[in-house]
């Protein structure tokens, strides 16, 4: 039994080296990702924009579509004024081509608004465009460097788990994997010592019966409280007993 406790300690180091990999395996595509979303969102502001842009030249030629008709309209008007006979038909005639004026100023401030709008949203799909390409660039060099640094780690996470395959070999499976989930779960700490009746790894007080049974050493025995494998004989302990 002293030497399973040997192994599962040996096996607790490699655990931690595997899972500290495991974890910066994870890691390591995060900035990519992120890059990844940003072109996303890049790709999807510069379609929303041309879309704005084709609104803004829609109203612009359906403004001038206004116009030309407006203008037509006067210069009709404006031909009758040589023919008028009345100073009623004059009055008729001047208030319709101030009424076309009007409705001209109010379309030529639609145009200018019109102008304006797509020479800013001609300046921002630019910028974005640049940003867009930016980040395809950048997105190229993350993948790469994702792929390298990747592999070297799925390399050292091999090895660790080859290490851990040797060192866990006459290991019963399911104390196996309940002892990695502890690990795991537990801090890095899979197995503790009983000392003075208290588990090491939770510091609680366990029953006389229940420390006997542990140090009988006939089989693997969890805390009841904290999960952890517990152990009687300590080497440090006996150490320490020895100094005292
Ligand atoms: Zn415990």
């Amino acid at each position: 039994m002293k030497k399973t406790f040997e192994k599962l300690k040996v096996l607790q180091e490699i655990l931690l080296k595997e899972f500290g990999v495991e974890a910066e395996l994870e890691e390591i595509p995060r900035e990519l990702n992120e890059l990844k979303r940003r072109f996303a969102k890049a790709e999807r502001s510069i379609s929303e924009m041309e879309t704005a842009r084709k609104d803004n030249d829609k109203k612009l030629k359906e403004l001038e579509k206004e116009k030309g008709e407006l203008l037509r309209g006067k210069e009709k008007y404006e031909g009758q004024i040589a023919l008028i006979k009345t100073q009623r038909e004059y009055e008729a005639i001047t208030s319709e081509i101030a009424q076309i004026d009007e409705k001209l100023g109010i379309i030529d401030e639609g145009e200018l608004g019109a102008v304006q709008e797509i020479e800013k949203v001609d300046k921002e799909i630019d910028e974005k465009k640049q940003l867009y390409e930016d980040l395809k660039k950048d997105i190229a060099e993350k993948e790469k460097e994702v792929k390298q640094l990747s592999s070297k780690k799925q390399k050292e996470l091999d090895k660790h788990l080859k290490e851990k395959d040797k060192t866990s070999s006459g290991l019963d499976e399911e104390i196996m994997y309940k002892f990695e989930k502890i690990v795991k779960k537990k801090d890095g700490v899979g197995i503790v010592s009983i000392r003075n009746g208290v588990c090491m790894g939770c510091n609680m007080l366990l029953p006389p019966q229940f420390v006997n049974d542990v140090r009988r050493e006939e089989s693997i025995i969890f805390c009841p409280n904290c999960s952890r494998i517990l152990y009687y004989h300590d080497l440090d302990t006996a150490a320490e007993e020895v100094v005292l």
